[in-house]
Formats: C-alpha cells, structure tokens, sequence
C-alpha cells in the first residue's frame, strides 16, 4: 500500500449580506464569505488537500470560478464529486486534519455537527477527519475580520 498526503489553503472575503458557510453548516452571523460559490473556506481547502494527495490538480481546474454551474454552488457537492474522483483513481482516504482560521464568530459550538457534515460528504467514518479553529489574535486580514482561511492535509492510500 502506498501512502500520499496533499495540502490545501483556501481564505475568503467577509462581507455583510452574505450566509456564512463553514464546513458545509450555516453560522448565524453578521458577516458571511464571499466567493462565487457558497464560499465555504474550510470545504474548499480539504478538496485541494485531497486532490493534491491523489496527484489531481486543483480546485480551480476541476471546479472553475468562471463556470456559472458553480455560482452560489453548494461546495458539500463539490467535496462529494472530489471523493468519487480519488474513489474512481483507487485512492481512499485515511486521514484529513484541517484548521479554520477566523476571528469571529467562535467555531466551538458547531464543531461536531461540522465535522459530521464533511465525513458524510467525504463518505469516511468520523474518526478520519478532525476540525479545529484558531483566530488571528487581532493581527492582519483574519485579525481584523476581514477575512477567514483554512489549511487541511490529507493522507490517502493506494492498494498497489
Ligand atoms: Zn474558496
């Protein structure tokens, strides 16, 4: 068995009017991410941890911001395409680890029900994909919220 592991960075624009989607759950807040798709930072991320360990390319390539199929595109749908394509090239995926980076509002109280929603999606047992927040600590575009990122890895595996 062969072992790869990718890595995904993904941040959006936090503006007022818009849902804030994080992890494929809607937050109530004043401000939401702006993207031509739902902008859900985190998701997008682990797809481009997860095509990065499976040699596939990248978000863009596959799901471009130019294609009006994607506008206001749920990326829960985009993450399940990703692990059918890493399903039809062999590869399961044994571990995804992620950080959301955002100063408000505070990610504790719907952890759980986001890492459910992106096992689900992912088609993995719960225990294979970990989510944490951090906040910027008032320094820079997270700081000041402007802004929110993610970063994930992903470990897949290749039966020989
Ligand atoms: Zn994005």
């Amino acid at each position: 068995m062969s072992i790869a592991t990718g890595i995904g960075y993904d941040c959006h624009r936090l503006v007022e009017g818009r849902r804030l989607v994080i992890g494929g759950v809607e937050i109530e807040h004043t401000h939401g991410l702006l993207g031509h798709s739902d902008a859900d930072v985190l998701t997008h991320a682990i797809i481009d941890a997860l095509l990065g360990a499976a040699g596939l390319g990248d978000i863009g390539q596959h799901f471009p911001d130019t294609d009006e199929r994607y506008r206001d595109a749920d990326s829960l749908e985009l993450l399940r395409a990703c692990a059918a394509m890493l399903r039809r090239a062999g590869a399961e995926v044994e571990h995804v680890d992620a950080t959301v980076v955002l100063e408000r509002p505070k990610l504790a109280p719907v952890r759980d029900q986001i890492r459910t929603t992106l096992a689900a999606a992912l088609g993995v047992s719960e225990s294979r994909l970990n989510v944490k927040a951090t906040r910027g600590e008032g320094m820079g575009f997270i700081g000041r919220a402007e802004g929110a990122a993610a970063l994930a890895v992903a470990t897949i595996s290749h039966e020989p």
